[in-house]
């Protein structure tokens, strides 16, 4: 029998009304396949964890209590709604309290302490994957579901790198095969944290925010799935915002590649090291509206999708800061951008985009606006000599930047795609301050002014293809 794994997020987890458009879809899927099923917190459950924590941190000894108080009231109207049968209310109730006085104690000790650590704060904001996911069995089960909730610290070993920690893939594999293999053969569905992994000495880790998408793909990967769904509360992938352009509409079908310059390019789609795991075992990935399951959705192929769909996607990174590296004596000097890049990665900083033209009298990259400050003084400081001896001018800022990425395989072999962009964006009039065309060759990416962002948007979205989208169909692939 075919195995699919489907992930829930926040939304499509967060109100009774919404697990009760979980069981429909898991009750008809159950009829053809068999199912595990990933599901986030609640929506605003970990925001609200983590506010306990810092709040704690910050001196405030009061508010994580009034958090507890709030979350413990979410999860009983929740389970009141959901759970018919009292014993599993009961156990429902003991398990929320057991939670819900380790984030006290917690929260307790960072506020005693003054200090919040990477670890504790790892340990604080998994537990609403840990409230939820015995909740979303529960109400499975209330309706003949064989679920079984599953702490994925026992499925997904990762290494020590709070936060954002890395699944350690042969042990994960091996675990979530030993773990899970046996609940299918009973017959169960396995309900199972998102976000969380524990280290192998077994302290909690989580794999940065929205990470949820990426234990799906993890686990969907280990289990050698047929098919990872997404399950969100759109109908798929869009070809831009609709905020910004009303006329969006949902893609049809998209290449992995594709998807990937998406996720990284921020459209919101999928937390950024999703694919990965799906790419090197060819599985195909499916979006999904929990509140539409009739909708065909967006489906991700291996390969890309060819054929009208020139341009995909289009979107907007927003919050950026471009730095630029400039300077006359920098011509054929060796090692400037090595050096720069060096400095950036020490402080932690992704780089979003790079640009340098070939008369290599500049380099200019875009980070998060939050850190331009410290990167452009880490930059000084590492490029002091060059600057006193005015090989190099200096390093500039120039905040208030917008990354605007148009996305599609086709880029790769149709000749004048940039050309069309250019016009378009040129005769909005609107002032281009950087390009870039990676090496992919999947996207090209346009520094604009925030000023200019959504009317860039607007002016690209018309080369989109309308043949590689719908919005009403219901043909499958
Ligand atoms: N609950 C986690 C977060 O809000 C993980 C997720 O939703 O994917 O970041
Ligand atoms: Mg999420």
């Amino acid at each position: 029998m075919a195995l699919h794994v489907y992930k829930f997020g926040g939304t499509s987890v967060g109100s009774p009304a919404a697990v009760e458009a979980v069981a429909r879809i898991v009750l008809n899927a159950r009829a053809e396949h068999q199912v595990a099923i990933v599901v986030s917190a609640m929506s605003g459950v970990t925001d609200a964890l983590l506010r306990g924590a810092h709040t704690a941190a910050a001196g405030d000894p009061a508010t994580f209590g009034a958090i507890a108080d709030e979350l413990r009231a979410r999860h009983a109207t929740a389970a009141l709604e959901l759970v018919a049968n009292a014993d599993e209310r009961r156990a429902l109730r003991i398990e929320t309290e057991r939670l819900l006085g380790e984030f006290r104690t917690l929260c307790h000790g960072v506020n005693v302490l003054g200090e919040l650590t990477p670890r504790a704060l790892d340990t604080i904001g998994a537990l609403g994957e840990r409230l939820n996911a015995p909740l979303v069995a529960a109400a499975l089960r209330a309706k003949d579901i064989p679920a079984q909730a599953v702490d994925a610290g026992t499925l997904i070993i990762t290494d020590d790198r709070f936060g954002d920690a890395t699944p350690l893939l042969d042990e994960t594999n091996l675990r979530v095969n030993r773990e899970l293999r046996p609940l299918f053969e009973q017959g169960k569905v396995p309900v199972i944290t998102g976000f969380l992994g524990t280290t192998r000495e077994g302290r909690t880790t989580t794999l940065g925010r929205g990470g949820s998408d990426y234990s799906a793909a993890i686990i969907g990967a280990a289990l050698d799935a047929d098919e990872v769904v997404f399950y969100k509360e759109v109908d798929g992938v869009l070809t831009t915002d609709p905020r910004v352009v009303p006329e969006a509409r949902v893609l049809r079908r998209l290449g992995y590649d594709e998807i990937s310059e998406l996720a990284y390019f921020g459209a919101k789609v999928l937390h950024p090291k999703t694919i990965q795991p799906l790419v090197e075992k060819n599985i195909p990935v499916h979006f999904k509206n929990t509140f539409n399951p009739d909708h065909p959705g967006t489906v991700v192929l291996p390969r890309g999708t060819a054929g009208a769909g020139t341009i995909k996607a289009v979107t907007a990174i927003r919050n950026l800061t471009m730095l630029t590296v400039a300077g006359r004596g920098m011509l054929g000097v060796p090692g400037i951008a090595a050096r720069t890049f060096t400095a950036v990665a020490r402080l932690h900083a992704s780089v979003l985009m790079i640009s340098q033209a070939s008369s290599e009298q500049s380099i200019c990259f875009v980070i998060p606006s939050k850190l331009a400050e410290e990167v452009q003084q880490s930059l000084e400081t590492e490029l002091a000599s060059e600057i006193a001896r005015r090989d190099i001018d200096g390093v500039f800022i120039q905040d208030q930047a917008v990354i605007i990425s148009v996305v599609g395989a086709g880029i790769r072999t149709t000749p004048g795609i940039a050309g069309r962009i250019f016009a378009a964006v040129g005769e909005a009039g609107i002032n281009i301050h950087a390009i870039a065309h990676g090496s992919s060759e999947c996207s090209i990416s346009l520094v604009v002014d925030a000023a200019d962002a959504d009317t860039a948007v607007r002016a690209i979205h018309p080369l989109t293809a309308p043949l590689e989208t719908t919005t009403t169909t219901s043909e499958r692939l």
